[in-house]
């Protein structure tokens, strides 16, 4: 360790207890499982550097030393992305938070800016961000890239990886004599959702939306299976803006103690973001369905209760609760979803996420249930996909297991080629570079559940 900190000199660092706990942990307690499997892995050090030149040195110094690195942004991947396995140092990127430039629809950024403070810069040119998860006041752009899919936007955008949604990214490997590399074109996703096993990202190109005044807006129904087909039809009414329809089963609003007064006992509810130049349209579906409007304002930041802020002030309330991610089929979205909540609406609680997927509007979902253990959570599983729904698996740390990720030969060979040492998250790839002394108990069975993925 000294002599590694000895090639950094000058560049900020801590190995202070306090600092070594906050940076070592995300939101993987979201589930028991990873809770149970990760908790108490520790960084031996935290590296802060401040420009690209900085990230070439510590790259450089890993892998002359071989230390283990994690790269961070904010820290708030909930499927143990970011949590350091095997020690070594956490590279904290948010030091690199500058625009590289803007013009009229395509900007670039460093990695470590925060989604919050680059989508209010491009705001001020009339633009803003295509999509964003929901922790946008947290979460980084090179976290987003490196540990996110999707989010706010995604209705009408499709997902992050979605040809044309990342148009560049520039890359550091882990080489004693780092190589920069431009990524372009499809390449971006061996980058992305690559949990930061394949270089550290500097940079990151992407192409940006014309910016419109959202309106915050909740319809409440009787009915959830309405709500959910009011939901479909709001998100495929091509002439409506929209940046966000998320509809939620009861009791699941019951969550929401800050929007209380909007959310009636009993109702479902769709919490949407509606540009304000399609109101009247809007006005006109919702009658349309029977909905009634409870909320329509602009800046009341509805998108913190939803996608993954849903499972969170869920989990705030009873820390009993765990969630599924699952995808609904496209040619059958409604009946799916109608047969699900008939079937296990007494278990499980849901709450779907409208998403143009691969060229296709479908619906994620996100269901919530009391967590009985193992048994019950495959017992899920099966009952899902008996119904043709797709599930990510949100309970495994390890990358081909998620679901979401396909993990082929150009990308292990990528990975081997900008970090030949794998020094790289050691531990998130299973089979390649296993954590030290294997997986073992509840880890090693979620690792093991059959996780259907979701490309289609
Ligand atoms: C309440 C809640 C809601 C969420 N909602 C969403 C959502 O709507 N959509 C969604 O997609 N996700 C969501 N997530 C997951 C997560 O918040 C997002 O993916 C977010 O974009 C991660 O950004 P971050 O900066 O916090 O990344 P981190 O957690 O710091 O890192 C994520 C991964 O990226 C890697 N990484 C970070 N920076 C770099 C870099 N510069 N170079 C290489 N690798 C890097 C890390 O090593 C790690 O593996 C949610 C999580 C929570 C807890």
């Amino acid at each position: 360790m000294d002599a590694f900190l000895a090639d950094l000199a000058g560049i900020p660092h801590s190995r202070d207890a306090a600092a070594l706990r906050v940076k070592s942990a995300d939101f993987s307690w979201f589930s028991p499982i990873m809770s149970a499997a990760l908790g108490g892995r520790l960084a031996d050090v935290v590296v802060s550097p401040r420009n690209e030149e900085d990230v070439l040195r510590i790259a450089a110094a890993c892998a002359k030393h071989r230390m283990p690195l994690v790269a961070r942004g904010g820290g708030t991947g909930n499927f143990g992305q970011a949590v350091p396995l095997a020690g070594g140092a956490v590279v904290e990127m948010t030091a690199l938070d500058k625009i590289v430039f803007q013009r009229s629809h395509v900007a670039r950024a460093q990695a470590g800016i925060r989604l919050v403070k680059l989508d209010e810069e491009l705001r001020k040119n009339g633009q803003e961000l295509r999509m964003h998860p929901s922790t946008k006041k947290l979460a980084t752009l090179g976290g987003f890239v490196g540990g996110g899919h999707a989010g706010i936007g995604t209705v009408t955008w499709g997902i992050l990886r979605d040809r044309g949604n990342l148009l560049g990214l520039k890359v550091v490997t882990i080489e004693e004599t780092p190589r920069v590399l431009e990524l372009r074109g499809d390449d971006v996703n061996l980058v992305h959702h690559a949990y930061g096993v394949n270089g550290i990202v500097t940079e990151v190109e992407f192409p940006t939306a014309p910016a419109y005044e959202w309106l915050d807006t909740i319809v409440v129904f009787d009915d959830f299976e309405r709500a959910a087909e009011f939901g479909l039809a709001l998100a495929t009414s091509d002439g409506i803006l929209k940046k966000l329809v998320s509809v939620h089963a009861w009791p699941v609003p019951a969550y929401f103690t800050a929007l209380k007064p909007h959310l009636p006992d009993e109702k479902a509810a769709a919490l949407l973001m509606i540009g304000s130049e399609t109101r009247e349209p809007f006005e006109a579906l919702v009658q349309s369905f029977g909905g009634t409007i409870t909320l329509c304002v602009p800046q009341a930041n509805i998108y913190e209760y939803t996608w993954g802020h849903t499972t969170m002030h869920a989990l705030r309330a009873d820390r009993s609760l765990t969630y599924l991610v699952c995808i609904f089929p496209k040619d059958y979205t409604l009946a799916a979803i109608g047969r699900v909540h008939r079937k296990l609406g007494a278990e499980v609680m849901l709450h779907l996420e409208y998403k143009r997927f691969n060229g296709h509007m479908t619906a994620e979902g996100v269901p919530l249930f009391r967590y009985q253990g193992f048994e019950q959570m495959t017992r899920l599983y099966k009952a899902f996909e008996a119904e043709g729904v797709r599930i990510a698996n949100a309970h495994t740390f390890l990358l081909q297991n998620g679901g979401m990720k396909d993990l082929d030969e150009k990308q292990l060979a990528f990975k081997r080629s900008v970090d030949p040492r794998l020094l790289m998250n050691p531990g998130k790839i299973g089979g390649l570079d296993d954590l030290p002394g294997g997986l073992s108990g509840t880890a090693l069975e979620a690792a093991q559940l059959p996780a259907s993925g979701w490309a289609y």
